[in-house]
Protein backbone atom coordinates (compact mmCIF):
# COMPACT_ATOMS: atom_id res chain seq x y z
CA UNK A 1 0.00 0.00 0.00
CA UNK A 2 1.82 3.65 -1.15
CA UNK A 3 1.16 6.27 1.69
CA UNK A 4 -0.03 9.95 0.76
CA UNK A 5 2.59 12.09 -0.41
CA UNK A 6 3.57 14.35 2.61
CA UNK A 7 5.27 17.45 0.64
CA UNK A 8 6.65 18.34 -2.80
CA UNK A 9 9.36 20.46 -3.67
CA UNK A 10 9.69 22.54 -6.44
CA UNK A 11 13.46 24.24 -7.18
CA UNK A 12 13.67 26.81 -10.16
CA UNK A 13 16.90 25.78 -12.12
CA UNK A 14 16.93 29.60 -13.37
CA UNK A 15 17.41 30.61 -9.48
CA UNK A 16 19.47 27.59 -8.14
CA UNK A 17 23.37 28.08 -8.07
CA UNK A 18 24.05 24.27 -7.56
CA UNK A 19 25.95 24.96 -4.34
CA UNK A 20 23.92 21.60 -3.09
CA UNK A 21 23.40 22.85 0.42
CA UNK A 22 19.58 21.82 0.19
CA UNK A 23 21.17 18.12 -1.09
CA UNK A 24 23.18 17.93 2.63
CA UNK A 25 20.47 19.33 4.32
CA UNK A 26 17.07 16.72 2.66
CA UNK A 27 16.78 14.23 5.60
CA UNK A 28 15.28 11.52 3.56
CA UNK A 29 17.70 12.54 1.20
CA UNK A 30 15.49 12.67 -2.18
CA UNK A 31 17.55 15.75 -4.04
CA UNK A 32 19.89 15.59 -6.19
CA UNK A 33 22.50 17.66 -8.56
CA UNK A 34 21.24 17.07 -11.77
CA UNK A 35 23.89 15.33 -13.88
CA UNK A 36 23.28 18.08 -17.09
CA UNK A 37 24.19 21.54 -16.77
CA UNK A 38 21.76 24.42 -16.58
CA UNK A 39 22.60 28.04 -18.48
CA UNK A 40 24.56 29.19 -15.84
CA UNK A 41 27.06 26.34 -16.27
CA UNK A 42 26.41 24.36 -12.63
CA UNK A 43 24.24 21.71 -11.83
CA UNK A 44 21.11 22.47 -10.59
CA UNK A 45 19.33 20.59 -7.48
CA UNK A 46 16.37 18.48 -8.74
CA UNK A 47 13.44 16.68 -7.00
CA UNK A 48 14.30 12.79 -7.25
CA UNK A 49 9.94 12.84 -7.11
CA UNK A 50 9.33 10.52 -3.69
CA UNK A 51 10.16 10.63 -0.37
CA UNK A 52 9.54 14.90 0.52
CA UNK A 53 8.50 15.13 4.19
CA UNK A 54 7.70 19.13 3.75
CA UNK A 55 9.92 19.56 6.36
CA UNK A 56 11.46 23.21 4.43
CA UNK A 57 15.01 22.24 5.53
CA UNK A 58 16.25 22.76 1.91
CA UNK A 59 14.09 26.10 1.99
CA UNK A 60 15.93 27.55 5.18
CA UNK A 61 19.03 26.43 4.00
CA UNK A 62 19.00 27.69 0.46
CA UNK A 63 20.88 31.30 0.19
CA UNK A 64 18.97 32.00 -3.22
CA UNK A 65 15.75 33.26 -2.57
CA UNK A 66 13.07 32.10 -4.84
CA UNK A 67 15.01 28.86 -5.37
CA UNK A 68 12.89 26.59 -3.50
CA UNK A 69 9.26 26.09 -2.91
CA UNK A 70 8.13 23.66 -0.35
CA UNK A 71 4.29 22.51 -0.64
CA UNK A 72 2.88 20.59 2.93
CA UNK A 73 0.45 18.29 0.98
CA UNK A 74 -1.09 16.55 4.72
CA UNK A 75 -0.73 18.15 7.90
CA UNK A 76 1.68 16.34 10.48
CA UNK A 77 -0.30 13.24 11.86
CA UNK A 78 -0.75 14.10 15.63
CA UNK A 79 -2.30 18.07 14.18
CA UNK A 80 -4.83 15.35 12.28
CA UNK A 81 -6.13 13.94 14.63
CA UNK A 82 -6.06 15.94 17.37
CA UNK A 83 -8.09 19.08 15.32
CA UNK A 84 -11.23 17.58 14.08
CA UNK A 85 -12.08 19.52 10.76
CA UNK A 86 -14.41 22.30 9.95
CA UNK A 87 -17.48 19.60 8.89
CA UNK A 88 -17.01 17.27 11.91
CA UNK A 89 -17.31 20.25 14.65
CA UNK A 90 -20.45 21.88 12.54
CA UNK A 91 -21.81 18.02 12.70
CA UNK A 92 -20.97 17.56 16.29
CA UNK A 93 -22.70 20.78 17.42
CA UNK A 94 -26.18 20.07 15.29
CA UNK A 95 -26.54 16.85 17.61
S1 LIG B 1 20.64 25.25 -1.77
FE1 LIG B 1 19.55 26.52 -3.33
S2 LIG B 1 21.20 27.27 -4.68
FE2 LIG B 1 22.06 25.57 -3.51
S3 LIG B 1 21.75 23.74 -4.82
FE3 LIG B 1 19.97 23.88 -3.46
S4 LIG B 1 18.41 25.06 -4.62
FE4 LIG B 1 20.41 25.38 -5.61
S1 LIG C 1 11.19 19.83 2.32
FE1 LIG C 1 12.52 18.47 3.58
S2 LIG C 1 12.12 16.40 2.80
FE2 LIG C 1 11.35 17.85 1.24
S3 LIG C 1 13.05 18.10 -0.20
FE3 LIG C 1 13.22 19.75 1.34
S4 LIG C 1 14.62 18.95 2.94
FE4 LIG C 1 13.91 17.20 1.68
Amino acid sequence: MSSQPRGNVIIDPEECKGCGLCVESCPPECLELAPQLSKYGVHPAQYSGEGCTGCGACFYCCPEPGAIVVERLTPPAKAASAIPLPQEVAHEATL
